[in-house]
């Protein structure tokens, strides 16, 4: 098996950039979690990220880049108003679907003619990608399992499997970009995520956030069972009736967890909490990590819903996926 090690971002960087030159694969950190980074350009070493993942070829990639001007390698008809979003967005959580340049291999777009394109917010990945090439990449976790925002989550889900994760640290924001198709008549959310609609329609007037058919036609990779822990999940609408299932829980013989904000301390008690902090912010940044550690100390999962539009919405769609759907 491989020998995979984690090296600290900008140490690891010069040999990132001499493993991506020669087809390889790196980890690299983003603010919004990590990335499973291949050469954008060279359709083998594509292929080989969604070998890695056990992703499924039908999964589009998003392509990242370190320039805003870079965009006019992958993209063609760049529509004006993608400079207007850039200028806001970029580098940032911001996904942008453009009609795809020839020099794309179609193993990234899996089989599409548009494109995906993103600038991370990361010093060390933006050098890595301006001294190689423009990179696809996926989050770096095994299909279907919760993304990773620290190094360490990358190891736990990719070790033999990649030669070098750069480590920069916990991510910043901790779910995925915002993906907004422009190659439609009105630009169109087919993701949510920490740029928000109305952030969005600050720049553009209007967006769309689109209805299931169109979302599964145009974004296929949405029809997967993203995000989930391996035990049993389940979303709490309220702090009351997640204590009344933990409990049930336990009289089954179960060892369930809380993964709730510090908020309800005065109902939850003392019974097991996985801390997503205080505030929103805090528990979109918090997310993922509080369901890996979960899933490895415990084995049933209620998680905290948050009411409310943007970011919490957001971070609820990515719950709702690890819940599978379901409630108590
Ligand atoms: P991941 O990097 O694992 O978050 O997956 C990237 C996601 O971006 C995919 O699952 C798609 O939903 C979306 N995506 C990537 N490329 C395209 C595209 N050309 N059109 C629509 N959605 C896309
Ligand atoms: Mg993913």
């Amino acid at each position: 098996m491989m020998e995979t090690r984690i090296v600290k971002a900008e140490q690891g960087l010069d040999e990132a950039v001499s493993i991506i030159k020669s087809g390889g694969l790196v980890v690299f950190p983003t603010e919004t979690v990590y990335g499973l980074g291949a050469d954008a350009l060279n359709p083998q070493a594509v292929k080989a990220i969604f070998e890695a993942k056990g992703r499924p070829q039908d999964n589009p990639l998003i392509v990242h880049i370190s320039d805003v001007e870079q965009v006019g390698e992958i993209a063609v008809d760049v529509p004006h108003v993608f400079y207007e979003l850039a200028k806001k967005f970029m580098p940032g959580a911001l996904t942008v679907v453009l009609p795809k340049s020839d020099k794309i291999p179609d193993v990234v777009t899996a089989g599409g003619n548009t494109v995906a394109v993103r600038m991370p917010d990361n010093v060390v990945a933006r050098e890595l990608i301006a001294r190689s090439s423009p990179l696809a990449a996926p989050s770096a976790n095994r299909s279907k399992h919760v993304s990773p925002t620290t190094a360490q989550h990358v190891y736990d889900d990719l070790c033999g499997r990649v030669p070098l994760i750069l480590d920069g640290g916990p991510c910043g924001v901790g779910i995925e970009s915002t993906v907004l198709d422009l190659t439609c008549d009105c630009p169109t959310i087919l993701r949510p995520g920490a740029v928000t609609p109305a952030m969005l329609a600050e720049v553009l007037g209007e967006v769309l956030e689109n209805g299931k058919v169109i979302k599964i036609a145009k974004s296929p990779g949405m029809k997967y069972e993203h995000y989930a822990p391996v035990v049993t999940t389940v979303a709490a609408q309220s702090v009351q009736s997640a204590v009344e299932c933990y409990d049930r829980a336990v009289r089954e013989g179960k060892h369930p967890a809380l993964v709730f904000r510090d908020i309800y301390r005065d109902v939850t008690q003392d019974r097991d909490i996985v801390s997503l902090g205080v505030t929103v912010d805090d528990y979109m940044r918090n997310i993922y990590a509080a369901l890996r550690r979960a899933e490895k100390d415990f084995d049933f999962i209620i998680v905290e819903m948050m009411d409310g539009d943007g970011i919490a919405k957001s971070v609820m769609n990515r719950v709702m996926k690890a819940a599978g759907g379901k409630t108590v």
